[in-house]
C-alpha cells in the first residue's frame, strides 16, 4: 500500500461542499465499508473547498455538481495543485460527473466559457446540443479491468470526447454515457477513473470500490463479502435501465 500501514487507507473525499449531487456522497461510505470489511484501517479526511488538499491520500473521490459549483470547484482544484501532486505521487481517483469534466483539459463552464481542467484524464468536454442526458445507463466496462456490467443514473448536458492517452471505462449498452457519439461512458488512464455514473455509482457497482482498493494494496485478490444486497440493486437497476420506457 502506498500509505504506511500504521495509518491504514487514507480516504479523501474532495470538496463535499460544491461537489456532492445524487447521493455520490455513498461512494466514500462504500469504499470506507469494503475497505473495513477486509480488516483494513481506513481514515476518511472531507476536504471542504476552503481547505487544502492533501496529497498524502490513497484514494480520493469527487462527485457531481451543478454548473456553478463546478466551476468554483475546478477554480479552487487548480490553484490548489495537491490533486495533481497526489496523481503524480501515484494516487488513485474516482470522479463522478462535473468531477470527471474537471479532471480532462478543459469543459464549457456556466458562463458558457470554455474552462481549463486539472489535465489528469485525457479527455475535453464540451456542451452538448441536444437534450439533457439523463435516465438509467446499463454499460459494459473496459475488459482490461475484468470488471461486471456497469449500472447508474446520468444526469449530464456535457458531452466528453477521448483523446489518445484516455482509455473508455465503458461502451454503453443502454444510455448515453459520455454522449459523443463513439459509445463510451466515462475515461480511464493509470489510476485516474472518470465515469459520468450517479448513483451512488459504487453502491450500485461495489467492485468498481474493491477494484480501487486492489489498486491501492497492489493486491489481485481481496476476500469475499456478502454482495446480495448490492446485487439485488444492480439487478433492480439493471432492469429499471433495459426496460422501455
Ligand atoms: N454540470 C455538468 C453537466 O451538466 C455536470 C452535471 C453533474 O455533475 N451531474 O454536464
Amino acid at each position: 500500500m502506498r500509505s504506511t500501514s500504521q495509518n491504514g487507507l487514507r480516504l479523501v473525499w474532495v470538496y463535499p461542499d460544491l461537489l456532492s449531487t445524487y447521493g455520490d456522497q455513498g461512494n466514500v461510505l462504500v469504499v470506507e465499508r469494503r475497505a473495513r470489511q477486509r480488516g483494513l484501517e481506513v481514515s476518511r479526511l472531507d476536504v471542504r473547498s476552503d481547505q487544502q488538499i492533501p496529497t498524502s491520500g490513497d484514494v480520493y473521490l469527487i462527485g457531481g455538481g451543478e454548473d456553478r459549483p463546478q466551476r468554483l470547484a475546478a477554480e479552487r482544484l487548480m490553484r490548489d495543485g495537491g490533486l495533481n501532486r497526489a496523481v503524480a505521487n501515484g494516487a488513485i481517483v474516482f470522479s463522478v460527473c462535473a468531477g470527471y469534466q474537471i479532471l480532462g483539459h478543459e469543459f464549457v463552464n456556466d458562463l458558457g466559457q470554455r474552462q481549463q481542467g486539472l489535465g489528469l484524464l485525457d479527455v475535453v468536454s464540451t456542451r452538448g446540443e441536444g437534450a439533457r442526458c439523463v435516465g438509467d445507463v446499463l454499460a459494459d466496462i473496459d475488459e482490461r479491468l475484468a470488471l461486471p456490467p456497469l449500472t447508474g443514473f446520468e444526469n449530464h448536458q456535457g458531452v466528453t470526447h477521448l483523446g489518445p492517452t484516455a482509455r473508455p471505462f465503458a461502451r454503453v449498452r443502454f444510455g448515453n454515457g459520455n454522449g459523443a457519439g463513439d459509445g463510451f461512458e466515462g475515461a480511464y488512464s493509470d489510476t485516474v477513473f472518470g465515469t459520468y455514473m450517479h448513483g451512488p455509482v459504487m453502491a450500485r457497482n461495489p467492485h468498481i470500490a474493491d477494484h480501487l482498493l486492489k489498486l491501492a494494496l497492489d493486491v489481485n485478490a481481496l476476500p469475499p463479502v456478502n454482495d446480495q444486497w448490492y446485487e439485488a440493486l444492480r439487478n433492480e437497476r439493471i432492469a429499471a435501465a433495459t426496460q422501455p420506457a
